[in-house]
């Protein structure tokens, strides 16, 4: 099996791959290290937080399986503390065909005014906001019918597995990674008598499209950890993704359980 890692840049998440990999080493197992997605791992061990995670499988594509080790908090997409080597490398070690969970991931298309196309993915979200602090201006389409004119800070659209991410914190909903769905939030919509929005967060299904029509001349779009400017944009079309990231899972940890561990009770 050939496995890669993808590190936070910090001197303890260092340790705990070197220490990992003299672990694995030890047990004279047919694992071997690569160091590129050129090499094709089977196998992605992120090593720090979610945000590494959403580093790995960018670099990494929809390929390899993903397994997440933490070296801060306990995350979403990381399933072992560093404490708890031993036992993970006893398990790699003997569970040739681990479990695997599959993630929904956000599909993007992004039409440029001139017509150009640019195909995007998300694990976690694609973020709209207009370039600068004034308000964003875009005409929400469902399907190719028109629901509103929204003004305000900005749009996300998540995926079930970013549903507890930045879609949180503007009150959406958490979804189940098991549901096929994507969802649309607003950041401060502005609601008063010349302006509506939906004001709730929205799931659609599989196979829906929410099209999201710019008029601001140039905004921002955040997909996952990338942010960048973007002039003359017309719209953006997101849809729940063709494929799904994969995850090993050598031990059994619900969502729910993540959810309470990272929300409630640590
Ligand atoms: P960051 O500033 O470290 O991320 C913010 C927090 O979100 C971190 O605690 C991160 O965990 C956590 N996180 C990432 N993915 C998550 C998930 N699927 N479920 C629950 N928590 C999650 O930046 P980053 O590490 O590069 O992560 C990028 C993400 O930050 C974006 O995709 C976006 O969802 C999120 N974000 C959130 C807000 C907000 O809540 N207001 C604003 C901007 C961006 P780790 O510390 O383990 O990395
Ligand atoms: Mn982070």
């Amino acid at each position: 099996m050939k496995i890669a890692t993808v590190l936070r840049n910090d001197d303890y998440t260092r340790e705990v791959e070197q220490a990992l990999k003299d672990k694995l080493r030890a047990t004279k197992s047919p694992c071997e290290f690569v160091s590129g997605p050129d090499e094709h791992p089977d196998m992605v061990l992120s090593i720090g937080g979610d945000g590494t995670l959403l580093e790995a499988v960018h670099q990494y594509g929809i390929e390899p399986a993903y397994v997440g080790i933490h070296t801060g908090h306990l995350g979403f997409y990381a399933d072992w503390r560093p404490d708890e080597l031993d036992e993970f490398v006893e398990r790699l070690v003997q569970q040739a065909e681990p479990a695997i969970v599959e993630y929904p991931i956000v599909e993007c298309r992004i039409t440029m005014r001139d017509g150009q196309v640019f195909d995007k993915w998300a694990l976690n979200e694609l973020v709209l906001r207009n370039a600068s602090l004034s308000t964003l201006v875009a005409c929400v389409y469902i399907n190719g019918d028109e629901l509103e004119t929204f003004r305000g800070d900005g749009l996300i659209v998540s995926s079930p597995s970013g549903s507890t991410a930045y879609n949180k914190a503007v009150d959406g909903a958490i979804v189940h990674p098991s549901i096929e769905a994507i969802q649309l939030s607003e950041i401060a919509s502005i609601n008063n008598q010349a302006y509506r929005t939906i004001n709730s967060s929205l799931v659609l299904p599989k196979h829906h499209e929410v099209e999201l029509i710019v008029m601001n001349p140039e905004i921002m779009i955040g997909l996952d950890r990338e942010q960048a400017i973007w002039k003359d944009v017309r719209s953006i079309a997101c849809r729940v993704g063709q494929e799904k990231v994969k995850f090993a899972r050598f031990k059994r940890l619900t969502f729910w359980s993540r959810v309470r561990n990272s929300f409630i009770k640590g």
